[in-house]
């Protein structure tokens, strides 16, 4: 099935389908919008010599050449799923004595990480598990949902494309929980890697460099785009950066201005403190790579894990090194990896909280935060599936 799922999400099929819906009379026609995110952009920018702007707005021109009618930048939504996180974070941490709350909230942005809780120790994981969705599929909600409305159209009349660092994101888009029944459509119809973007650039014979820059589309009129922006953070979305710095302030009246990291057995498990008088109050951790989230599955199990909240990424070095992204054969892999790193931190970083159009976003879509929409269209489930002898499997 996963072969299957591959091969219907591939840069061919998006081809395809670019293809068929220029051919296709007036009102057979789909709107086609495209997502890219910030660590595909860093990568292609590497590789073409490009700064994250220009890459962004030849991106745009070259996606517009093969029938995308908008564009958009999977940062903006990420702003929506830090903000679920960092707000349930916080509600979780006052209600610590509630087992159903349970601590540490472990992020669930990375399909790889989701996917291994699920099938390995669903019952001991999911409840830890944060039900914020990623990047990815609140941009699923916002496309099929707030943008086809804007547009006067039904879900199924938008096909919805992503760029990705990763192979995985393309079993997210999958999922039975980012299906409409009502409408027979996925809030993401097709995810593409960074690599497939590339190949889709040879295929086409277009050299991004040599592309006239188009103008940057934004999701609704009060977030217009000049260029990217980003969050403040690890380059796998900020997730531990921004939830610590907001309950810092919220939950203890400490102004963080400095988050400061401290490796543990390698670099990718580091974890960041709290404390006031000697006493720790917030203990964070980052745990990228298979080797860091086993340790941390098996502290979770013998009841032994100090910390209060956990960013966890499949990837050793997180999304920037993800499995989709462009390689460099005549660069060794560190030397690439920093400079994606550097271009992906060179555009201006703001907080989600102030990023044009998110609060407005709140108010008119989704009827203000924590509000029943905002649970539906900015939330998910997990589903633990255990084999027992019988081949049975439970749904968390
Ligand atoms: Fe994908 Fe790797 Fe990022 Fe996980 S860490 S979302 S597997 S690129």
């Amino acid at each position: 099935a996963e072969t299957v799922l591959i091969t219907q999400q591939s840069h061919e099929e998006l081809r395809k389908v670019l293809g068929a819906n220029k051919m296709a009379a007036p009102d057979q026609q789909k709107l086609v919008v495209i997502s890219v995110s910030p660590q595909s952009r860093a990568s292609l920018a590497v590789r073409f010599q490009l700064n994250p702007t220009d890459t962004a707005r030849k991106l745009t021109a070259f996606f517009k050449k093969i029938g995308a009618h908008y564009v958009f930048d999977t940062a903006f939504s990420r702003n929506f799923s830090l903000l679920e996180c960092q707000r349930e974070f916080v509600r979780r941490f006052r209600g610590q004595a509630d087992p159903n709350q349970a601590l540490p909230v472990l992020t669930s942005a990375c399909p790889g990480w989701i996917c291994y809780a699920e099938k390995t120790h669903g019952s001991t994981l999911l409840p830890h598990i944060s039900t914020a969705r990623s990047p990815q599929q609140v941009m699923g909600s916002l496309v099929k949902d707030f943008f086809a409305q804007q547009q006067r159209l039904t879900p199924d009349k938008v096909y919805h494309a992503t760029v990705m660092p990763c192979y995985d994101k393309k079993l997210e888009a999958s999922r039975p929980d980012f299906f409409s029944q009502e409408h027979q459509t996925r809030d993401v119809d097709c995810v593409i890697t960074t690599g497939e973007v590339f190949k889709l650039l040879e295929e086409e014979g277009v050299s991004l460099s040599e592309l006239e820059p188009a103008p940057l589309d934004s999701l609704c009129s009060s977030a217009s785009a000049q260029e990217p922006t980003s969050h403040r953070g690890g380059g796998s979305g900020g997730y531990l950066e921004h939830v610590f710095r907001h309950a810092a302030q919220e939950l203890f009246g400490i102004h963080v201005t400095e988050v400061t990291y401290r490796p543990l057995r390698n670099k990718d498990l580091q974890e960041v403190i709290l404390e006031r008088d000697g006493q720790v109050l917030l203990h964070f951790a980052a745990a990228y790579g298979f080797r860091n989230i086993q340790n941390l599955v098996q502290k979770l199990k013998r009841g032994r894990c100090p910390y209060h909240f956990v960013e966890v990424m499949a990837c050793p070095a997180g999304c920037l090194n993800g499995g989709g992204q462009l390689k460099a054969p005549d660069m060794p892999g560190k030397e690439l990896l920093q400079q994606v790193e550097r271009l992906y931190g060179l555009v201006r970083t703001e907080a989600p909280e102030d990023a044009p159009g998110v609060q407005e976003l709140y108010e008119r879509w989704l009827q203000g935060s924590g509000s029943e929409r905002a649970g539906r269209l900015l939330h998910t489930s997990y589903h633990a599936v255990e084999k027992a002898g019988s081949g049975l499997s439970i749904r968390w």
